[in-house]
């Protein structure tokens, strides 16, 4: 089964990592897929963004990393996606979540599914955004997502 974990990932935390690997181990293949959003500012453009995830994912051989300027479902189709995957944290996730996996599978020919998979517990507070909050402010992110994106947060915000 080839699975698509779509999002933003900017930038990539320790709650898309573990919701990754807790994929990586159930599934045949897991498409990590960077997708644009044109309303939305990032800190970390897209070839930092996959920069990142690759070298997290580098061990990992039914991981492959990707970006997307279309729409997921589009994507769906041309890569024989069978099902998407989203992380879920809270009530609130839940409401945003089930109108896009309502919507996705409405317009995709194939009916694609939408798989939910829950954040631990202590992970269920960790956002991107509120990484780059604290991290705004001079803070140490380190406990919060992965070296080598702490390394580059903090660079950005010098
Ligand atoms: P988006 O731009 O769609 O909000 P994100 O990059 O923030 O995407 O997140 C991608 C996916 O990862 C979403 O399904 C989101 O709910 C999930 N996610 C984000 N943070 C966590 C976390 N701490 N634990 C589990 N899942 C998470």
């Amino acid at each position: 089964m080839k699975v698509v974990y779509p999002g933003s990932f900017d930038p990539v935390t320790n709650g898309h990592m573990d919701i990754i690997l807790r994929a990586a181990k159930i599934f045949d293949e897991v498409v990590v897929c960077i997708l644009r959003n044109n309303s939305k500012r990032y800190l970390f453009d897209v070839n930092e963004r996959i920069e990142l995830l690759e070298e997290l994912l580098y061990d990992y051989d039914n991981v492959k990393v990707v970006n997307y300027s279309g729409l997921l479902i589009d994507f769906v189709e041309e890569n024989n996606i069978d099902a998407i995957i989203r992380g879920i944290r809270a009530i609130s996730d839940y409401e945003t979540e089930l109108q896009y996996a309502q919507m996705n599978k409405f317009y995709s020919k194939t009916k694609v599914e939408t798989m939910f998979m829950v954040a631990q517990p202590e992970m269920s507070y960790l956002s991107s955004s509120i990484v780059k909050e604290i991290a705004s402010f001079g803070r140490d992110v380190s406990s919060l997502v992965p070296e080598n994106v702490a390394k580059k947060i903090k660079d950005k915000f010098k």
